[in-house]
């Protein structure tokens, strides 16, 4: 087991958020260690095409866009660290965590260990990700101009996306195990409105049963309907899964407070936005957000946890 040196500020992720908040805190002579996890890149490594990043109007891929940021950070001398961190100790300072091989202490953290998104957990469903299966409608939604396409859930995401697809595609197949949706109310009204556009079609108590396609991608869904024993074969060039997401928390749990396993922030009007329920403890990214989800809005918090922890920290010496 090695003993690191103590550090003033350690980032745990390498997705948008932790990047950005290694750029400022570096930038701010911090010296930061970032420490990346497992999927070095974060999220966005799982895309092809970035198109929502305002000013980079050129298509990028993720293995690229991650990479550009990776190299913003080393720029700036912020330290990267291969390593995934199993525990921390939060309630001593300073402010302890371990991995495998590795123990860290730090006068301040800030996590921006992200969420991953729930897949239905077929195997064709892993054959065609990135072509043709996706997580995000705001991200992807737009390479589906004038096909057709399915969405598979049956809570406000699954509705928010079937709406924001039916602007724009040529019709939306909206796939949910139950007869019952669990999104809000407000959110169902407006579906059942939209449904007499014949954009959208219902598929209830029906399950994805099988993902079929080609080199080029998705063509057809394979659905079941409870109870009847034939399947209904669906021609389509995409479909969105939106199960929900699984906030990487776990090593936080009983550490700080958290609401539906996402992490609770202060959002104060006065700064201090991102800091957790220990001070000196910040947080940013997909850790703490389930409704916007996007690069630009963990970047951009990711840049706020730095400055809260730069704060904290001159407040400390
Ligand atoms: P993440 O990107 O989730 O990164 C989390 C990081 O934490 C990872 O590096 C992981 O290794 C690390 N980590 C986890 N646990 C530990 C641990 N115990 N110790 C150390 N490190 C740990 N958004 C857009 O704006 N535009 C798009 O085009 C777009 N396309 C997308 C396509 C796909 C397929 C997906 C899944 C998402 C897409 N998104 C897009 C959403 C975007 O990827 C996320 O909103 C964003 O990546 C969240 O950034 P983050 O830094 O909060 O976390
Ligand atoms: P969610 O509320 O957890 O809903 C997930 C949906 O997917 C449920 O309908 C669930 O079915 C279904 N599902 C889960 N696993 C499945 C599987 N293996 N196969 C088929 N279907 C499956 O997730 P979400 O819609 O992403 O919302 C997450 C949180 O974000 C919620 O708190 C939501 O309110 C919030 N949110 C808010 C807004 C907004 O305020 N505008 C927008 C988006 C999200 P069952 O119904 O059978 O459980």
């Amino acid at each position: 087991m090695k003993f690191t040196n103590h550090n003033k500020i350690i980032i745990l992720g390498s997705g948008p958020a932790g990047y950005t908040a290694a750029i400022y805190a570096a930038r701010a002579n911090l010296n930061p260690i970032l420490i990346t996890g497992i999927n070095k890149g974060g999220q966005l490594i799982n895309t092809n095409e970035i198109e929502n990043w305002p000013g980079d109007f050129d298509k990028i891929t993720g293995i690229n866009f991650m990479d550009r940021m990776h190299k913003h950070a080393v720029k700036f001398k912020a330290k990267i660290i291969s390593d995934t961190i199993i525990s921390v100790d939060f309630h001593k300072k300073p402010f302890f965590l371990l991995s495998e091989n590795n123990q860290y202490t730090s006068d301040s953290v800030i996590i921006a260990t992200g969420a991953n998104p729930r897949y239905l957990g077929l195997k064709s469903e892993d054959e065609f990700k990135g072509r043709g299966v996706s997580t995000c409608a705001v991200c992807d939604g737009f390479f589906y101009k004038n096909k057709e396409v399915a969405v598979v859930g049956g809570g406000n995401t699954a509705i928010e996306e079937t709406l924001y697809l039916s602007n724009f595609v040529k019709k939306v197949y909206l796939i949910h195990r139950r007869e019952i949706f669990k999104a809000e109310k407000i959110l169902i009204d407006r579906l059942l409105k939209a449904l007499k556009t014949k954009k959208i079609i219902l598929y209830l108590n029906c399950t994805i049963k099988k993902i079929l396609g080609n080199q080029t991608g998705v063509t057809h869904l394979i659905i079941q309907k409870k109870d009847i024993q034939e399947k209904i074969k669906i021609s389509l060039s995409g479909l969105f899964v939106a199960i929900g997401h699984t906030p990487n928390t776990d090593i936080f749990i009983k550490q700080l407070e958290m609401q539906d396993g996402y992490i609770k922030i202060q959002r104060a009007m006065h700064g201090n936005y991102t800091q957790t329920s220990i001070p000196g403890i910040f947080a940013a990214g997909d850790v703490t957000d389930h409704v916007y989800r996007q690069a630009i809005t963990s970047s951009a918090s990711g840049c706020m946890a730095a400055l809260d922890s730069e704060r904290y920290l001159s407040n400390l010496s």
